[in-house]
């Protein structure tokens, strides 16, 4: 059985003394993490203040982003070692937003994948496609090249700690969310490209969540799909009624 992870993705938003009141509001009421799994990935500067307050609690750190080199003359970045520093659980890697206006690549996010291991941290790795490739019918060649070069070069047990999150770029803060069966049918194209590239054991292991418009009125029944393990949430994520109504339906 593969455990719920609920994440909220926070994105550029809240200041420091909101983001730490949020987990305060929160943290008595979020479930054990042997039911579901709650990750509140934040901006950098909140890190120390929400581990703080979410200290001894069920809610698990994770950061937007980072560089995959340890460290060095990269001026304005943070690196996995200091992820580390910060026991740091999570690290959103290739979000589309990342992709498209800060250049990430393929070969950045196999990178940054990789980093994260050596230093702790579990990926959560972004893939999707745009509304062109989707009219287009490339959907599933994308999805899964994209899967293939994050994943290239992890052992088995790596792979296996895995999350990737299947965003539609067309899904993402448009109010546009997939049907769980369109969701549902990448999904579980992606665990077939991992059953290919690592074998059944790590593919039944592997967990996706999906992401793009998940909100309180749609998780139940994306999460009822045989593929969807799981969800990345922006928008929604971002006040404490709705965030924690996500998570409850993970349970
Ligand atoms: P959204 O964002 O829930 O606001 O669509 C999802 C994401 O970008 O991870």
């Amino acid at each position: 059985m593969r455990k719920p992870i609920i994440a909220g993705n926070w994105k550029m938003n809240k200041l420091v003394a909101e983001g730490a009141r949020f987990v305060v509001d929160i943290r008595e009421s979020v479930p054990s993490d042997e039911e579901v799994e709650t990750v509140i990935c934040a901006p950098f500067v909140h890190i120390p203040f929400i581990s703080e307050a979410a200290r001894e609690f069920h809610i698990k750190i994770g950061a937007q982003n980072m560089h995959y080199e340890e460290s060095g003359a990269f001026t304005g970045e943070v690196s996995p070692k200091m992820l580390e520093d910060l026991l740091v659980d999570y690290v959103i890697i290739g979000h589309s937003e990342r992709r498209q206006y800060f250049n990430e690549t393929d070969e950045s996010v196999n990178k940054k994948t990789k980093a994260a291991f050596e230093h702790d941290l579990l990926p959560i790795v972004c893939v999707g496609e745009s509304l062109e490739q989707r009219e287009a019918d490339q959907t599933m060649t994308f999805v899964e090249s994209q899967v293939r070069q994050a994943l290239d070069g992890l052992t088995n047990e790596q792979a296996k700690q895995v999350v990737l999150a299947y965003e539609p770029i067309w899904a993402i803060g448009t109010g546009k969310t997939a049907t769980s069966e369109q969701a549902n049918e990448v999904c579980a194209h992606i665990r077939n490209v991992v059953k290919d590239q690592f074998g059944e054991e790590v593919a039944e292991a592997v967990r996706i969540q999906y992401g793009g418009s998940v909100k309180p009125e749609n998780i139940e029944e994306l999460l009822s799909m045989t593929d969807i393990d799981g969800a990345l949430v922006g928008g929604a994520s971002m006040k404490e009624d709705s965030f924690m109504k996500l998570v409850e339906a993970g349970k």
